[in-house]
């Protein structure tokens, strides 16, 4: 029964939509608040809680894209590709089946030259809640770097929003530059012989001891190591996933640093943007298309917007969820109006909202007293007021 069922999975798995993957995934961050992701079409976040579809528990087997995305990537000069390879390794090894299955769970492929005694003391180097076989914690994190290092829409365009002809094409340029000329996997190799030359981190700088196990990464040159745990993205500093790195002027990169490196990101779609023409607002890059209402999806070129949080909003949309309320008449205070605001209370910039509490003196742009959140032109009406006369 299992196997006659396997192949329509298989087919209905190839027809799923990319904002259909890993639906219903409880989140991490917000825990029973979000009823499950539901991943918005293009902005690669979920509609519900607004948090980024790898903070949510996806299995990464609904994810097949980071196999293929690896597998293409890595192919030597000889036309074999780290897929064949990590075969290649796991056939050679000299270890119970058992062994090898633990080697497999924290690779997706097995890096060059391994063996289980190797990776054990490999995955003894790293923070314990960051090898990917010691924890639950350490797999989830695995599984979300994964997503955040090598982002599906950084390597295949039907992960992207539409893209025009001359953008694929832009982008297919690009990955294959970025495949050909800096992707590689570490190497995990244990520093055997004393006499042998010295070996150096590049990150710390330290020395390496005889015992020891280092990471060579064979874009950087032979001489060139790392110990497992500083084996990071230059940029953001986290570990590289499966030891895969893109290397540029001597240093070492995840794939979405490395691709930040000559190109902007959208601050709404997170893709890497292939055209010319694109929005730059609030300190950030956008597709024209994707300068939207973080609400409503509304397009906000040459509208007027309000930002709350690093996201532009529609002025109905933030009125609706953050306008402040006026302190004397209760009302909302339009985003484009004029406020005054003090100790975190608002008032309508006006005559008619911003007096003194006792005798309606306007107090705009004058000197007013503060008292049991009321402004008072005087102390007298101050007093007055809170005595009841
Ligand atoms: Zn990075
Ligand atoms: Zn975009
Ligand atoms: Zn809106």
């Amino acid at each position: 029964m299992a196997d006659t069922a396997c192949p329509v999975v298989k087919s209905e798995w190839k027809t799923t939509l990319a904002h259909e993957k890993g639906a219903g995934a409880a989140c991490r961050v917000c825990g029973p608040k979000c009823e499950g992701l539901d991943l918005h079409f293009w902005r690669k976040i979920c509609k519900i809680c607004k948090c980024k579809l790898e903070d949510h528990e996806v299995k990464i087997e609904d994810f097949n894209i980071q196999h293929s995305i690896l597998k293409n990537l890595l192919t030597l000069n000889d036309g074999t590709t780290v897929f064949q390879r990590s075969k290649l390794a796991l056939s050679q090894l000299e270890a119970s089946p058992a062994e090898i299955e633990a080697a497999k769970k924290n690779f997706m492929f097995m890096p060059e030259g391994t063996n289980p005694q190797t990776i054990s003391k490999y995955m003894a180097a790293l923070p314990k809640e960051k090898a990917p076989h010691l924890t639950e914690e350490g797999f989830n994190y695995r599984q979300k770097q994964l997503l955040q290092q090598l982002p599906a829409h950084d390597f295949d365009d039907t992960y992207c929003d539409d893209l025009s002809d001359k953008e694929k094409q832009k982008m297919k340029d690009f990955n294959r530059k970025r495949n050909e000329e800096a992707s590689g996997q570490g190497a995990i190799k244990e520093h055997v012989d004393t006499t042998d030359r010295v070996w150096d981190c590049v990150n710390c700088n330290q020395k390496l001891h005889a015992g020891d196990v280092a990471i060579f990464a064979e874009r950087a040159g032979p001489d060139k190591c790392w110990h497992p745990e500083c084996f990071v993205c230059s940029t953001c500093n986290e570990l590289l996933v499966d030891l895969i790195y893109f290397y540029k002027d001597g240093n070492i990169y995840c794939g979405r640093h490395y691709g930040e490196l000559t190109r902007v990101r959208c601050a709404a779609c997170d893709e890497l943007i292939f055209t010319k023409e694109y929005t730059q607002a609030e300190g950030r890059s956008w597709h024209i298309k994707h300068f939207c209402c973080y609400e409503c999806d509304k397009e906000l070129g040459g509208q007027r917007y309000v930002a709350k949080d690093d996201h532009p909003y529609c002025l109905d949309c933030y009125g609706r969820k953050y306008a402040k309320v006026c302190n004397k008449c209760h009302d909302k205070i339009p985003p484009d109006a004029k406020r005054v605001t003090y100790k975190e209370l608002h008032w309508h910039a006006s005559e008619a909202c911003f007096n003194c509490n006792k005798c309606i003196m306007n107090l705009l742009g004058k000197q007013f007293i503060f008292k049991n959140n009321n402004v008072f032109c005087s102390a007298d009406c101050a007093r007055s007021f809170s005595s009841g006369r």
